[in-house]
């Protein structure tokens, strides 16, 4: 997934050997039905949502956004980055379980289980903003989360930790993501004197995980007449989400950090600013 995909309490819970993993790391793993620790793995974690996975679990449920947000969602903030972000609500049962698990059948959203939930056994840091260029290979790392309860480590299956992250999905849902984490190590890299106003946190807020509401905010406000936006990106972003979101990235980068696409620079302001 992305930095600090689990918070820092479930990460002091785990015993997180200090070694950095590679995509060619090998480790052996399976998670199944047969397990005896079934479903144990999904009580009393946090879990920390990606922009796309409330964008496909919220589709899953067929609510809008700002509903799946109030219902399943508890905002945080990432102290690290001093940046909005939502976990997963636990249910308030003895052992703070998931609102998606059923001791039997297990995740009931399992297609679209969150990012998070797919790495683990894995988990994903990722260093600091490097420039433009960005080098995969030394800026995000990965680490085993050894939960003593996690039978899965008994099984002979073999994984490297890029044939994992194939197998399970979290290739396309780290390049949709990837725009909102450029904008996080963007914001953590930069110096205190220059921070983000409490608008602009809502912005970003409003664009990574609120999806409905961004649309709303593009095609029912000023907002397209504000900008130099191509008809054809408008159409695309009318009918895809994904686009939607990426569209978002790259507005909130340009607005923040004044480094992105033309199309942002503001009419009003001769093309100078971003409107911000
Ligand atoms: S604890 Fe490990 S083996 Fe058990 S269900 Fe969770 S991931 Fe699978
Ligand atoms: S979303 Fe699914 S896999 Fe993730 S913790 Fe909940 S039940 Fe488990």
């Amino acid at each position: 997934m992305n930095a600090e995909n689990k918070t820092d309490a479930t990460q002091a819970r785990a015993e997180i050997p200090p070694e950095q993993l590679s995509l060619k790391s090998r480790f052996k793993f399976k998670c199944h039905k047969g397990v005896s620790c079934f479903t144990e793995c999904c009580r009393g974690i946090d879990i920390m949502l990606t922009p796309y996975d409330i964008l496909t679990m919220r589709k899953k449920l067929d609510i809008d956004s700002e509903k799946f947000l109030s219902i399943f969602t508890t905002p945080q903030l990432l102290e690290k980055a001093d940046m909005p972000v939502v976990t997963l609500k636990l249910l308030d049962d003895e052992r703070r379980s998931c609102p998606f698990v059923q001791d039997k059948e297990g995740c009931m959203v399992y297609e679209d289980r969150p990012t998070t939930c797919r790495y683990y056994p894995l988990g994903v840091g990722a260093l600091s903003y490097s420039g433009e260029q960005k080098d995969n290979d030394q800026d995000e790392f990965f680490f085993m989360i050894k939960e003593p309860h996690c039978k899965g480590f008994d099984e002979p299956d073999e994984w490297t930790v890029g044939e994992w992250r194939e197998d399970q999905g979290v290739d396309l849902r780290d390049e949709v993501n990837e725009g909102w984490l450029d904008l996080m190590v963007r914001k953590k890299s930069l110096p205190s004197s220059m921070q983000l106003s409490e608008q602009a946190k809502q912005m970003f807020f409003m664009v990574c995980y609120n999806i409905d509401k961004f649309k709303r905010f593009v095609f029912e406000s000023s907002f397209l007449t504000r900008y130099n936006i191509p008809a054809e990106r408008v159409a695309q972003i009318k009918d895809d989400d994904v686009k939607l979101l990426q569209f978002g990235f790259e507005w909130l980068k340009t607005t923040f950090f004044h480094t992105g696409e033309d199309m942002f620079k503001s009419k009003e302001n001769g093309g100078d600013s971003t409107g911000s």
